[in-house]
């Protein structure tokens, strides 16, 4: 069961860590319904709503986004809301149709907006070949969220969009915003500590697929994609081979698994390249309640933590 919907059933069950545990409990009936797409925007918007909103996040945690096929039932949770959160930037492309078949008549939020976007690496090569993978996001890469400069944009938009369908609360949304800002802020500087001591040329990572190249930009580390150098669903073994090769020449220590991505592709290359997968990077979705990423803060942690002692060989 990959696709779960996070209705008013479930909502005692998600349990929500930090703040949003408590906002799911105390969540008034005048509380405002809103629809996040997936869970990194879930926790956003539940840091800056609180017990002042009661969110709905379309796909769950450790679900991914990229095959997700909205069904009646998110046609219903959307048809109800007053602010629907997306990333933008492609990467719900389901969700015009999505919003037309709900009838939907709130705002419907682009929380990307605002950011300067990465054109996307693998646009039109994989267009060519068409694989089933869904990847092919568009023009611009939607991974924006893993560099925490551009999710202190997502915070302020969060923040204005609630104020605007809720002037009541704005007072209470700006201060958590603030407040929520500083911590991310915190975060940045966290992540410049944790890379400062490493040489940049040691900085070299392989994942599974291309959602890294905003953290890349930000932190100065060079990802390569076993899905981007091998770019169709179904990998040859001359591609697997051209990709053990480069990693053999450059010397590359840090070979990681996703929590969204199908691990097998990185396993094989494990095998050919005697390298020890170093873990597990959380890109396109939260970690369930009481797992290793619950929260965007714990997620950028994790995967810092993650990769910074690969690349150093700790
Ligand atoms: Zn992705």
């Amino acid at each position: 069961m990959k696709r779960r919907i996070f209705g008013q059933g479930l909502v005692a069950g998600l349990g929500l860590a930090g703040v949003g545990g408590a906002a799911w409990a105390t969540a008034t009936p005048a509380a405002l319904p809103v629809v996040a797409s997936f869970s990194i925007l879930g926790d956003l918007v539940q840091q800056v709503g609180g017990e002042r909103v009661q969110l709905t996040q379309l796909i769950g945690p450790d679900s991914d986004a990229h095959v997700f096929q909205p069904r009646p039932a998110h046609a219903r949770l959307v048809g109800q809301a007053r602010l629907v959160f997306s990333n933008g930037l492609g990467f719900e492309g389901w969700m015009p149709r999505l919003l037309q078949s709900a009838n939907f008549r709130g705002q419907h939020v682009v929380l990307s907006r605002g950011i300067e976007p990465l054109r996307n690496p693998g646009h039109g090569h994989r267009h060519a070949h068409g694989h089933g993978h869904g990847h092919d996001h568009g023009e611009h890469d939607p991974h924006a969220w893993q560099n925490v400069a551009h999710v202190r944009v997502y915070v302020r938009n969060i923040a204005d969009a609630l104020c605007a369908a809720d002037a009541a609360g704005c007072d209470f949304y700006r201060q958590r915003a603030q407040a929520y800002d500083a911590v991310l802020a915190q975060l940045d500087a966290e992540i410049r500590a944790a890379w400062a001591p490493i040489e940049v040329a040691q900085r070299r990572v392989i994942v599974a697929h291309d959602a890294f190249a905003y953290y890349g930009q930000a932190y100065n580390v060079r990802f390569m994609a076993a899905r981007g150098v091998i770019a169709d669903s179904e990998p040859t073994a001359r591609g697997i081979a051209r990709l053990v090769q480069q990693i053999r020449e450059e010397r590359i220590r840090a070979l990681f698994v996703e929590n969204v991505t199908d691990p097998r592709l990185i396993e094989q290359i494990g095998r050919e390249t005697g390298l020890r997968p170093a873990g597990r990077l959380y890109s396109d979705a939260l970690s369930a309640p009481g797992g290793t990423a619950p929260t965007y803060v714990e997620m950028l942690r994790h995967n810092t933590q993650a990769l910074t002692r690969a690349v150093a060989g700790i």
